[in-house]
């Protein structure tokens, strides 16, 4: 045999064998995110280095994430869901686009309210919808309740987001959950009776107006207020926590809202997308993501930064978030016939 054939028989060989037995592929988990590159990347290289697994994703707004979910269907890549709003991990369940999960860690580490119905999704983090009110113009005494904002004493001094904003559809839906509809919509109408200008399209928008003076109090997401307040501290600005006072409803808290993560259905790796959100979950990780926006860590045994602990403590609304999702085509319809747009 000469040497030509020789080689080439023995490649052929060793092609064959590798063919045969091919390399285990690393292990590799692929995430669509509503949540920014700059927030989930830190995180996820600190899960690679930790654990040997890659962690792709693909950043999108919630709506279009869900599209696709459902028009990839079996076919679809994607391990897990990551958004913004229990309104949209809600949607997502519906869908039917989640896998319920079964796991102490995220039962230990994420209280129950926080979590999808059959624990098809857990919160990550938590952020207060809340008031803000110009300094010079208002002292926290003269504020007390979400519903109080709709009184006569507030006319054109109230400062709101647009009502197509999801976080508003929020607010609105888990005040029907506690409030029932009739009351909810004298309470919204009241809102828009007092807004001192047309709502704003988004949260600092808001802050911004109600700085210089152009209205009193607006609601608004807390990190939003934690983003201006460290470019701008100077601004006439504080937070306000509603209804911590009396019984009931008037004593409810303030409104919550989280961000959260999900496994797909059809995800071919669910044991490893699982360990992923219980990492997230972890005192290390709840850290990055508390301190990177200035939300509130969802596991209750990690502590609160200084710049969270300077904004106050406060008793938050109870309420399964999930209400949020189920009563959010109602929250919007009631908006509408009162002319919050
Ligand atoms: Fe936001």
């Amino acid at each position: 045999m000469n040497y030509g054939l020789r080689c080439g028989l023995l490649s052929l060989i060793l092609l064959l064998t590798a063919c045969g037995e091919p390399q285990k592929a690393a292990p590799e988990l692929l995430v669509y995110s509503a949540r920014n590159e700059h927030l989930i990347k830190p995180l996820f290289d600190r899960f690679t280095e930790q654990t040997g697994v890659a962690v792709r994703y693909v950043t999108d707004k919630a709506g279009p994430l869900l599209t696709r979910l459902q028009a990839e269907g079996e076919n679809s890549p994607a391990d897990l869901l990551m958004t913004v709003d229990a309104g949209n991990l809600w949607q997502a369940t519906e869908l039917g686009l989640l896998a319920p999960l079964e796991s102490e860690v995220l039962n230990s580490h994420v209280p129950e309210h926080l979590r999808g119905r059959n624990n098809s999704w857990f919160a990550l983090t938590i952020r207060a919808r809340t008031m803000v009110f110009n300094t010079d113009k208002l002292a926290a005494t003269d504020l007390s309740t979400y519903e109080a904002l709709a009184g006569p004493d507030w006319k054109g001094r109230l400062c709101l987001r647009s009502a197509k904003k999801i976080y508003n559809q929020s607010l609105v839906a888990t005040m029907i959950a506690t409030l029932g509809e009739t009351q909810t919509e004298q309470v919204v109408a009241g809102w828009v009776n007092n807004l001192a200008l047309d709502p704003f399209s988004n949260d600092t928008k808001v802050m911004e107006a109600v700085a210089v003076g152009q209205c009193d109090v607006g609601l608004v997401n807390t990190y939003y207020y934690g983003r201006l307040k460290q470019q701008k501290p100077e601004l006439p600005l504080a937070l306000f926590w509603p209804n911590q006072q009396g019984e009931g409803a008037e004593g409810r808290g303030v409104h919550i809202n989280v961000s959260g993560v999900g496994v797909t259905r059809v995800s071919k790796n669910k044991a490893l997308a699982q360990q992923l959100i219980e990492w997230l979950t972890t005192e290390q990780a709840q850290q990055i993501l508390m301190d990177s926006n200035q939300e509130y860590p969802v596991n209750p045994k990690v502590e609160i930064n200084a710049e969270l602990q300077s904004w106050g403590t406060f008793k938050s609304d109870q309420i399964d978030v999930s209400e949020a999702g189920r009563l959010q085509a109602t929250a919007v319809k009631l908006m509408d016939r009162v002319g919050y747009r």
